[in-house]
């Protein structure tokens, strides 16, 4: 079994910040990072680093081949990985003292994938592999069609949220991940609770308080978060989407797949950075956490 994962790729640049700044507001920062980030990077190192043979479906401009190389190291298939005249995107990410953050997204490459190249990728997929993908690339739509024609489980991360995108998708969704505004947002644009979306998988993520997991027709199921002390929140959501998509593709019950997950995703906030600090199925395993 394969994830295929049609994501971004970002160059994440991390600036430490006393406070998040105000509009007209020049702050200066104290430190600055660069990360290989993404939505997408993020969750195909985390699922790779949990087990799962992923398979990327991405762009690159000429300026992140180092990008691509990376993913690699982290045992990432990139043959669907394009170079592309474009240049590749980034993400300037500002985290102030209690780990919080701002990110200012530039899409570059990610914006570049067309329905040819998920289509000639999804050529060599199998019937019961998942696909992925988040709302940070082109070709989402074409992509979930065409993997419902496939038979593969389709699974959406409704970020960075826009209620249209999801309702574009929604029809072929087998899996949704969203954080708990993401939720209350498309009950908005909806009218439709997380438990009567027409979606057999809804998790809906809490931040501090841990996930809660809608299977249709049945009771919400509640996993609280472990206590942590959170230094960076970044790469979160995508650390927890990564692992529970390794766990449904290695057969897990979603349940003991959401529990390794909170463990991953708990480890990830008390670390600075994104795809290059997700923690490997050792660490999750063995960590100490309430
Ligand atoms: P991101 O900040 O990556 O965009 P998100 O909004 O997609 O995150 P959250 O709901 O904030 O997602 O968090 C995802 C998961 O990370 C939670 O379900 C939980 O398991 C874990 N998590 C987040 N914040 C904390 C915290 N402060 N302490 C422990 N676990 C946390």
């Amino acid at each position: 079994m394969a994830i295929w994962n049609l994501g971004s790729i970002n160059a994440d640049m991390v600036y430490a910040l006393p406070h998040l700044p105000a509009p007209g507001e020049t702050l200066a920062a104290s430190g600055l990072q660069r990360f290989l980030g993404g939505k997408g990077a993020n969750m195909s190192v985390a699922a790779a680093r949990a087990g799962a043979h992923v398979r990327h479906i991405g762009a690159v401009g000429s300026d992140g081949l180092w990008a691509r190389d990376r993913l690699t190291e982290y045992g990432v298939d990139t043959r669907h990985i394009a170079q592309v005249d474009q240049p590749t995107g980034h993400a300037i990410i500002a985290v102030d003292a209690q780990g919080e953050n701002l990110i200012i997204l530039f899409p570059g490459a990610n914006h570049a994938i067309g329905a040819d190249q998920v289509s000639a990728a999804l050529t060599d997929s199998d019937t019961g592999d998942l696909l992925v993908f988040q709302n940070e690339t082109t070709a989402q739509v074409e992509a979930a069609k065409l993997g419902r024609e496939r038979g593969l489980t389709v699974c959406y991360a409704a970020a960075p949220f826009s209620a249209p995108a999801v309702q574009a998708v929604l029809p072929y969704l087998d899996f949704l991940i969203l954080n708990e505004v993401e939720a209350a947002q498309l009950q908005q644009a909806t009218g439709l609770a997380p438990a009567d979306l027409p979606v057999e998988h809804v998790i809906v993520t809490l931040g501090s308080k841990g996930a809660r997991y809608h299977q249709r027709g049945q009771v919400a199921a509640e996993f609280p978060a472990h206590k942590v002390k959170a230094v960076d929140t970044t790469g979160a959501g995508d650390t927890f989407t990564g692992y529970v998509l390794a766990g449904m593709d290695r057969g897990m019950p979603m349940a003991q797949a959401i529990t390794q997950a909170n463990r991953a995703a708990a480890l990830m906030v008390m670390r600075p950075g994104t795809a290059d600090v997700i923690p490997d199925l050792k660490e999750v395993r063995e960590a100490a956490l309430d």
